[in-house]
């Protein structure tokens, strides 16, 4: 299997994941693609048990693929949440916990719920990269009429940051973060997250980001004004105004979930130039063995 194996449509789909066992087979090869190791003497040999199980040939520790994934202890088969993954990563903007639900005939909405709260943490890759390069930074509130005081609280808005990487003539990847004020305390520490060190981040005259060249950016102040909320920077403002109408129309703007519909969006975003649905799927599979199972007494619900 090369590095990205994956269905290219509906029915090359349909076609290979049509047992537990090929789904197996496909986390099998993208969570160990150097082969098995076991997880508690390093040996590279075991055998399959009936139960799907990985026992190691030399301690007898049993493992299963899905085992601190976000797949793990799910009742469910594998081909369900296979479709849930394609399924998801094929709608354009996103998708409800009832249009899963509908989409899968998943009996129960909860379910639904879970998996999509479960997959949404996938989307963001653990330790992804931060952007770098020439980067656009702006601020803009979500769920707010009117734009609010810099600096202070947001006065019932949610204050988000943009940033934005300049590809040339083109935008390039983004990172979307909540901060709870514009403080230069708060835009240093969420520009520290988002962007390498090193890296140009343009922004407006705030003074909240007069810090950003003492802790190792290039700081390129690109206009004087600063006016919070409204008049973005020019990528940011795309970004920005594609986030709200996206949240508007996939979210009905909820706020009480944004930091998942931000990571959801950011997905799909820097991905929005694939040309393979396909290539989506088989990044978020890849994800979702990433990271730790995402337990249900986690969820706020
Ligand atoms: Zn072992």
């Amino acid at each position: 299997m090369g590095m990205e194996d994956y269905p290219r449509n509906i029915m090359e789909f349909e076609k290979r994941f049509n047992s537990e066992q090929e789904c197996r087979k496909y986390l099998f090869k993208l969570r160990w693609p150097d082969g098995f190791k076991c997880p508690n003497c390093s040996h590279e040999k075991a055998w399959e048990t009936g139960r799907g199980l990985h026992h190691c040939a030399k301690c007898g520790f049993e493992t299963s693929v899905t085992a601190g994934t976000i797949f793990q202890s799910t009742r469910k088969p594998l081909r369900l949440w296979f479709r849930a993954i394609w399924y998801v990563t094929n709608q354009k903007y996103g998708i409800s916990a009832l249009g899963l639900q509908r989409a899968l005939g998943i009996g129960s909405y909860h379910t639904a719920w879970e998996w999509l709260y479960r997959l949404r943490h996938a989307m963001v890759r653990p330790g992804r990269d931060r952007i770098s390069g020439i980067i656009e930074v702006d601020e803009t509130y979500i769920g707010g009429k009117k734009p609010g005081k810099r600096g202070r609280g947001a006065g019932g808005k949610i204050l988000v940051i943009v940033a934005t990487q300049i590809d040339g003539n083109r935008i390039g990847r983004i990172r979307l973060k909540r901060v709870t004020d514009a403080s230069g305390n708060s835009l240093k520490k969420a520009i520290r997250e988002m962007v390498e060190p090193g890296s140009t981040v343009r922004t407006d005259g705030w003074d909240g980001y007069s810090q950003l060249e003492s802790v190792g950016y290039i700081h390129e102040i690109v206009r004087e004004k600063s006016n919070v909320g409204k008049n973005l920077l020019p990528e940011c403002s795309i970004v920005a105004s594609l986030l709200k109408r996206w949240l508007l129309g996939t979210h009905q703007g909820r706020a009480l979930y944004l930091d998942y519909y931000l990571d959801e969006f950011t997905f799909r975003f820097n991905r929005r130039t694939s040309i393979s649905r396909g290539k989506l799927f088989f990044r978020l599979v890849q994800q979702a063995l990433m990271i730790d199972p995402v337990h249900a007494k986690n969820l706020v619900s």
